[in-house]
Formats: C-alpha cells, structure tokens, sequence
C-alpha cells in the first residue's frame, strides 16, 4: 500500500457539496488501501475576508494575532473534511497544526516550517484512520502561538507532511488540470505541461505562476518528493488510485531532470503584473553600499526581486535599480529616507505599473540565442524593456504593465509553446 498525501486548494474546498467530491477522492484512495493524509485550504475567498477584517479592525496589527485569525479558515475545512468521511463510514479525524504538530520559526505571517515530527500522524495512519491536517498553519514552539506560512502556504504544508511521513506522493489537487506553458487566460493556445522540472518549476512560481507556493517547490525539490498537480474536478471514480513505485501520467508531474525524456528549449512563459521599480541614481561606488541598501529593505521584510546595478562611469557613482512588489513601495521609499544618512548621498526615482515577463527552461543551458530571440520579439512588437536579469534557465525583463499580455502572447509563439 503506498502512502498518499493529498492537498486540496480552497475552490476546491468551496462549499460543503465540493468537500463531498474531495472525500470521494480520497475514499478511492482508502478503498485502494492506503494511507492518506489530506492537507486542506481554507473556503475560497475566506481567507481574503480573515485578513479584511484584522485589517479593518487596525492597518497596524500584532502580527500574532493576525495569525490567530486567519488560520481559522482551515480549521473549518479540516474539520468539515472530517465530518464528510466520518458520514461516508471512513475512519477519519481531523489536525491542526498544533496538534500535529507542524513547528515554524516565529516569522509570523510568512512562517517557514522548521520540523514536523511524524509519529502521531503515522501511527494514526497505520490505525486506518485518514488525517485531515490544516494546511497553511503551524505552531511557534517557543512562544506557544499559532503561525502561518504566507499566502498560498498550504501547499508547502502539504510537501512538508510528505516529507515527514515519506510519501510516496503528493498530490495537489487544484481547480486546473496541471501546470500549463503560460496563463491560459490570457493565451488560449497554452498546453499542459505532462511533466516539468523542480527548477524550471521553481523558477515559474517565483516569476509570478500562482499553480504552487515558491516555497513548496523549493521543498519538494530538496527532499525529492514527487508532487502532482491536478484537477479536484475529474471524476473521483474514474481516476486509478495511487500504487507504490508507478505514478501515472496525469495533470502534470514535478520531477527531477532526468525523468524528463524530451524538454523544449523554453518550457513556459511566467508574469507578474503589480511590480514596482526603484532607481536610485547617484550612489557612491564602495564596498559595502549594497548592503547599506539591501540590509535595511530586508530588515523590514520587503522582498527585493530583480537588482541591476550599472558600471560607475566616472568611477565613483553608480545606479541601482530593483523591483518590489506595488504594494510595498511606499515602505520601501520610506525605509530607503530613512537609511539615507548611512547610504550617503542618492537621487530616488520609482514608478509602479510594472510587469515581470519571464522565459523558463532547463534547456536554455545548452542552446544559444534563446535571449537574443526575445529581446527581438519584443522589439518588432514595439515593447520597451526597463530591465533585464538572466539566470541559467531564465530571462526576466521588466516592460510596462500595459503589455504585459501582448508579450506574453507573443513569446508563447515565438518560442513554439502554442497549441496545434
Ligand atoms: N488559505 C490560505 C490562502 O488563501 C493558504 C492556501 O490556501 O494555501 O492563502
Ligand atoms: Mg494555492
């Protein structure tokens, strides 16, 4: 019998009628005979209401408390999961993340899972009972309080508990059928991907694909956990139930390299719209200025994306340009006015309205041109680039907002991503 982790997202989990559909997809796995552990999301759309109203009740809240609150969406779809297969006659009770217990750091709002001690939960499992643990939470040990993992955190909850209880696999199930080439939405033409690498992956959910949390990926790669994403939509009983050793075929896989038989040079198209660029121009050219800079922005917990820092013409000043999320600009001028006496002397520059399009593939590695051939696309498309950074399987430029689909339509094509 394998042991299965399943993950449901909150559309997922939306109303009562769809946590019945989610049991029938586990009851297929219990009938099979193994052991499931299911990680559940909130409602949709209750978690944007918990942090509505901490919100509303003050812009400036203990961030412990905020917590408090918004853990309690999956609380109530733990606890609904497991009421559903109780009625259903499968053994089942539901976790939280205290319980388990999932123990984080104390970064509250933005949590990393620190350990997961497995016993409990295994021997739970090994009683026949299915585990519902609430995905997205966990606790501080050293203050006792309930910490949450950020925004989408569910799913790295879930790769976590596969790791801890060495899963066979982890399953995500969502509201779309796999990991596709780009947004669907927005290109019509846009495939799923039957498999994709851990990097290639990762470097898609940290550009702006919202299919899984960074952070998951990151952990599914380093412990080699073998993670599916697929549609909660298809029918439950017309789906084959995990087996030990095979994994089959669908939605797609997340795996490493060399399960991978043919890849594309480009393998997907990822964006971020809500980007914002900061100039500051004029800095002193020292050792040690970036991190005066860099320090403060990463003090005050602002993620700092994309850096570019020009050659100091004149041998002494130079530009730094980076990226921050939109919504964190005005902090993030306001901790850079503050530092000023430290950094010494700059001119600050900034506009929001920015988009990150991103081409990713592991086979960039071994073939040239693959940037020259953007930079090209664009260009005949009339698309300024404000920015440009490469890793070895990505090319990131920064254009306006406002062209932020057309280019994404138009590199899908050039790339030879479109749909027959
Ligand atoms: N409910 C949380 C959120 O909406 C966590 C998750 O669904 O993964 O971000
Ligand atoms: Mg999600």
């Amino acid at each position: 019998m394998a042991i299965v982790v399943m993950k449901f997202g909150g559309t997922s989990v939306a109303d009562v009628g769809r946590i019945r559909n989610v049991a029938r997809h586990v009851k297929r796995e219990v009938d099979a005979g193994n052991k499931v552990a299911v990680i559940v999301s909130a409602m949709a759309g209750a978690t944007n209401q918990l942090i509505a109203w901490a919100n509303e009740a003050s812009p400036f809240h203990d961030k412990r408390e905020y917590d408090a609150i918004v853990a309690s969406g999956e609380q109530v779809t733990a606890g609904l999961t497991a009421i559903v297969l109780q009625s259903m006659g499968i053994k089942a009770r539901s976790w939280q993340g205290w319980q388990v217990p999932i123990r984080t750091d104390g970064a509250h709002g933005s949590a990393r899972i620190m350990d997961i001690p497995g016993e409990d939960l295994r021997r739970a499992l090994d009683e026949g009972e299915v585990a519902i643990i609430t995905g997205f939470q966990g606790v501080e040990p050293g203050s006792n309080r309930i910490a949450t993992l950020g925004r989408g955190g569910s799913d790295t909850s879930a790769v976590a508990v596969a790791v801890a209880l060495e899963a066979d696999v982890c399953d995500i199930y969502t509201d779309v059928d796999g990991v596709y080439t780009t947004d669907p939405r927005i290109v019509s033409k846009a495939r799923r991907l039957p498999r994709v690498s851990y990097e290639e992956m990762l470097e898609m959910a940290s550009s702006g694909s919202k299919v899984l949390q960074t952070r998951s990926v990151e952990l599914a790669m380093v412990h080699h956990v073998r993670t599916r994403v697929l549609s909660s939509f298809a029918k439950p009983e017309e789906m084959a139930p995990v087996k030990v050793g095979e994994l089959e075929d669908i939605g797609t896989i997340v795996c490493g390299e060399d399960e991978i038989m043919e890849s594309e040079v480009v393998s997907g198209i990822a964006y971020a719209r809500d980007e914002a660029k900061i100039t500051m121009l004029k800095v002193e050219d020292k050792p040690g200025i970036a991190a005066r800079i860099f320090g403060p922005l990463s003090d005050a917990s602002i993620n700092v994306d994309m850096i570019v820092q020009n050659v100091a013409a004149d041998g002494r000043h130079t530009d730094m340009t980076f990226t921050v999320q939109a919504a964190e600009l005005p902090r993030a001028l306001s901790v850079l006015e503050a530092a000023r006496e430290d950094i010494g002397n700059f001119e600050l520059k900034s506009s929001d309205g920015i988009a990150k399009v991103s081409v990713i593939g592991i086979g960039m590695r071994s073939h040239a041109g693959v940037a020259a051939q953007m930079f090209k696309a664009l260009a005949e498309k009339g698309i300024n680039i404000l920015a440009i950074s490469t890793s070895e399987i990505k090319i990131s430029v920064l254009i306006d907002a406002a062209y932020a689909e057309l280019a994404v339509r138009t590199l899908h094509s050039v790339y030879g991503l479109d749909a027959a």
